[in-house]
């Protein structure tokens, strides 16, 4: 199994809070098509031969919903000759509200997406506002019930709670409304500060109130009780499904299976030690791949680096860490280790052991990053 993630680098406005790689400029934007179907095709030895088929294809950014359908054809049709894709891949498409509509959803069936990843973020248009959104409430809930209504089933939403205005009982609204639509997928965040974003600046000057964590906290909880009265499994912390209706493509780089990454900032895994990543400038990226040039940096992960990985992303997943096959790749005296550094944690109701899987408890699952960073070597 594999997957390939696209990098559509593009957005009609800047959200406030992002630091995703984008541009609000568009005039390169066919060639960046042409320089994603180039790439591609340089990199068609990218799997190994036993990757077996490529099983997802995810269309991320950036807003790729911004490409034309006929465009999004074109790439998953390039992909199709390229890699031997399976007859059952998840392909799919992260789209904004304001650019759903019924001739486009249609249009998107018929190129081969076949689930959603709606960036809603949220129902109320105080929150949309200072976000930045290029979308109101009222087109947020119609673009997810027009998918619906499209025969679209697969759909998952982006909300982001803990932000600076939303109450508890606005985000249990937000979750309600979720609920509403029969969203069987939902990617939940918090809101972070991260450098350099208008957010920060924002909230530097006092125009906006600095993040509550205790709000951030109680929102969290908030959102685990609607998982439980759902029946949906809080599958990873940021990410909660029916059964049977998780992000195939997303599990894969939580199991640390091979991606490869096409585009400007794009990532990709050769599912053993070696990342890489696509330079972040949408120019300097059509020059190099315009020329057949290698524009990604390449970095073999340390062993202590490949130990501290698997922690990081295993502990967020509901499944926990299997100690079993952590000692197998990393040896009894890493295992002994890793049990002994999590004793802290255990003692304290942050970290069970059931079945030799390390999980987060409840409780640990609001300090996930932490309680990783502690059992580091
Ligand atoms: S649409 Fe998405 S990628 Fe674009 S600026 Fe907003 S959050 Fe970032």
């Amino acid at each position: 199994m594999a997957g390939i993630y696209i990098h559509i680098p593009y957005c009609r406005k800047a959200c406030h809070y992002c630091n995703f790689h984008f541009s609000t400029t568009r005039y390169n934007i066919r060639q960046m098509q042409d320089s994603l179907i180039q790439e591609a095709a340089l990199q068609k030895d990218f799997f190994k031969s036993d990757a077996g088929p490529v099983s997802t294809i995810y269309f991320g950014g950036g807003t790729p919903s911004i490409l034309p359908a006929a465009w999004i054809a074109e790439l998953i049709e390039c992909i199709r000759q390229i890699y031997p894709v399976g007859a059952t891949a998840e392909i799919t498409l992260e789209a904004n509200p304001d650019d759903i509509h019924p001739e486009t959803l249609q249009n998107w069936q018929q190129a081969g997406i076949n689930r959603l990843s709606i960036g809603v973020q949220s129902f109320i248009d105080k929150d949309l506002e200072w976000m930045n959104r290029a979308h109101n409430a009222q087109q947020a809930y119609q673009a997810v019930a027009a998918a619906k209504h499209a025969g679209i089933h697969d759909i998952s939403l982006d909300l982001i709670y803990g932000t600076p205005y939303l109450s508890d009982q606005g985000w249990q609204e937000n979750l309600q409304k979720a609920a509403d639509l029969g969203v069987r997928h939902l990617s939940a965040y918090a809101l972070t500060v991260e450098p350099r974003t208008a957010l920060f600046k924002m909230i530097e000057k006092g125009k906006l109130p600095p993040l509550n964590g205790l709000k951030q906290s109680r929102q969290f909880d908030q959102l685990m009780r609607w998982a439980d009265l759902q029946g949906f499994e809080h599958y990873e912390i940021s990410n909660l499904a029916a059964p049977g209706c998780r992000s195939r493509h997303n599990s894969s780089y939580w199991q640390g299976l091979p991606y490869l990454g096409l585009g400007p900032a794009a990532h990709s895994f050769d599912g053993l030690m070696t990342r890489k990543w696509n330079v972040d400038n949408n120019q300097v990226y059509i020059q190099g791949i315009t020329k057949g040039k290698d524009v990604s940096t390449t970095e073999v992960l340390s062993l202590d680096n490949q130990i501290n990985e698997m922690i990081m992303i295993r502990l967020r997943l509901m499944e926990g860490l299997d100690l079993g096959a952590f000692r197998k790749q990393f040896g009894d005296l890493a295992g002994a280790a890793l049990v002994q550094k999590a004793q802290k944690a255990l003692n304290e109701g942050q970290l069970t052991i059931e079945n030799e899987q390390l999980m987060l408890t409840r409780k640990g699952k609001h300090f996930a990053d932490s309680i990783a960073v502690d059992l580091f070597v």
